[in-house]
């Protein structure tokens, strides 16, 4: 159902704990991908001057928020989680609508990040550094973690409330107070986050949120002095210009990038349990997760089977708005990625691959107001296809056949990103060789390369990223930093490395 303009509400930046305009007195709407009609917000599109403004308040915050002892701050953090739980119905439907998931889908991103609230809540009262042995005599030695100062967190729309929660979460707990970009497309999801973050009582200036454009918004952040670190999830192409620009200034840069991850199904695998894996991998957000199932990498022997099974499967999936319970697939999130994967629906073609199924946008009279595509399915792709090689972000999957496990590693392997992947067999000594070869961040066996846990290190290899790690006790590597502490108390001057005593 369209909203009338009457019911649409304009949100400001959110700096200082205030409400601030864009001094350009511009915005931007956000929009339902399923039903352009409906207009969800109208958000500020604003330049440096609200950049500024943002990060000035985040320093003038620090200094009192990294003296709030760690085991406090968690304790607030937990208390957003239980708010997020709250509130997760409302979230999750303001999610479908800002960028189309199906409902199930946006309950498990806002689940995801009450889990991240709780687990590093709990980090809290660990942080651990180290103690170890002096080489010196009557001298103590220990590492601490403390908080790096004002981080720039700049985000996609495809996980809009848990990708903010792997980033502020951690980020919070160790101390740090922030500056948040979010994706143009997804705006609301974070509002609604960091409103369960001021609830539970974080105070004015550690989070502050400034809304628009990519590089009007992200270039001042990532440009700014006082900014010590970026974190930045989405595509390589815009990873690469954040990371030079870091570079340049001698941030600390974390960047989560593009996939193109592979399932192998070998001749032994149970079909079912792969063929379903498949359909969730491929299809799930409408093939929009970094860590989609995009190239299925089948053994010869089960390659038709699956293949056709795949293909029928993929035609009974239900597509329409994500509000509707009964919907599979909603639509992608903007006319742009429309574009985007019907021009790679033509490559694909034109390279010679078997379109078996899909390739339409659907623009039925039910359908015709939102970005909807069918669920398509390439086969007899060859591994070096574009289709095959690039990240096509949409319900799009590439049927590639093989000889062997061996022969499956090194198509799977043979892309330039490297972030999930995912084996399909009963063969355990498979399975081993498979979790040691395979070259990506994250490995499952029987189950699809979709499904993180926010417990465990996520990130990828290769041009993934440049080697950080969110979730999991690893993220505070990226949060902190280490400071090395020696407490002398033997009352002389004492020289490492000089005085040797016998
Ligand atoms: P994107 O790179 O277009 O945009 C990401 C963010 O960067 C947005 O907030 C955007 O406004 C901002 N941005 C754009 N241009 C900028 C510039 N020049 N300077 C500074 N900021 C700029 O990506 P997207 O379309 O939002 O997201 C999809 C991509 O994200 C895919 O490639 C996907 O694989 C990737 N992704 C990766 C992970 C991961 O953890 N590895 C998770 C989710 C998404």
């Amino acid at each position: 159902m369209p909203t009338t303009a009457s019911e649409v509400k304009t949100f400001s930046n959110f700096i200082d704990g205030k409400w601030v305009p864009a001094s350009s007195g511009n915005t931007c709407e956000n929009r339902n991908p399923a039903d352009t009609r409906d207009l969800v917000g109208i958000f500020q599109r604003s330049g440096a001057a609200e950049v500024n403004q943002a990060v000035e308040a985040a320093q003038a915050a620090f200094k009192k928020w990294s003296h709030v002892p760690a085991p406090r701050r968690a304790e607030i953090i937990m208390r957003a989680s239980a708010i997020l739980e709250r509130q997760k119905e409302t979230f999750s439907q303001d999610m479908t609508r800002e960028m189309g998931k199906v409902i199930k889908e946006t309950r498990g991103d806002t689940q995801e990040a009450i889990d991240c609230g709780n687990f590093f809540a709990g980090e809290g009262r660990r942080m651990y550094g180290l103690t170890t042995p002096s080489e010196l005599p009557n001298k103590f030695a220990m590492c601490t973690r403390n908080p790096v100062g004002v981080v720039g967190m700049i985000c996609p729309w495809n996980f809009p409330m848990a990708i903010p929660s792997w980033k502020l979460f951690p980020a919070l707990v160790a101390g740090n107070t922030c500056v948040i970009k979010p994706a143009e497309d997804t705006p609301l999801s974070v509002y609604n986050f960091v409103s369960a973050l001021t609830e539970a009582g974080v105070p004015a200036g550690v989070v502050n949120i400034v809304t628009g454009h990519g590089a009007e918004v992200g270039s001042p952040l990532m440009e700014h002095p006082l900014v010590r670190a970026i974190s930045f999830t989405g595509s390589s192409d815009v990873g690469r210009i954040i990371g030079e620009s870091c570079a340049r200034t001698f941030k600390r840069c974390s960047l989560e990038l593009g996939g193109k991850n592979p399932m192998i199904v070998l001749d032994d695998a149970n079909l079912e349990l792969a063929l379903e894996g498949a359909l969730w991998g491929a299809f799930g957000t409408a093939g929009q997760r970094c860590t989609a199932t995009s190239r299925i990498v089948l053994q010869k022997g089960i390659y038709k089977k699956f293949v056709d099974e795949l293909v029928r499967r993929a035609k009974l999936l239900k597509i329409g708005n994500g509000l509707d319970e009964s919907v599979d697939v909603g639509p992608v999130v903007s006319k742009a990625q429309l574009d985007t994967v019907l021009g790679y629906v033509e490559v694909g073609k034109k390279d010679g691959a078997r379109l078996a199924t899909g390739g339409n946008r659907v623009e039925d009279s039910e359908h015709t107001h939102g970005f909807f595509i069918e669920p398509t399915v390439f086969t007899d792709v060859a591994p070096k296809m574009r289709i095959a090689q690039e990240e096509i972000f949409g319900p799009v999957v590439s049927c590639i056949p093989c000889d062997s496990l061996e022969d499956g590693i090194e198509i799977a392997n043979d892309v330039k990103y490297g972030l999930s992947s995912s084996l399909y067999t009963r063969d355990v000594n498979r399975a081993f060789a498979a979790i040691r070869d395979l070259e990506a961040g994250i490995t499952y066996i029987n189950a699809p390369t979709i499904g993180a846990e926010v417990h465990l290190p996520f990130g990828g290899v290769k041009q993934t990223g440049n080697g950080h790690r969110e979730g999991g006790v690893g993220a505070f590597d990226f949060y902190t930093e280490w400071k090395a502490v020696y407490v002398d108390y033997s009352d002389r001057l004492q020289k490492a490395q000089i005085d040797r005593p016998e």
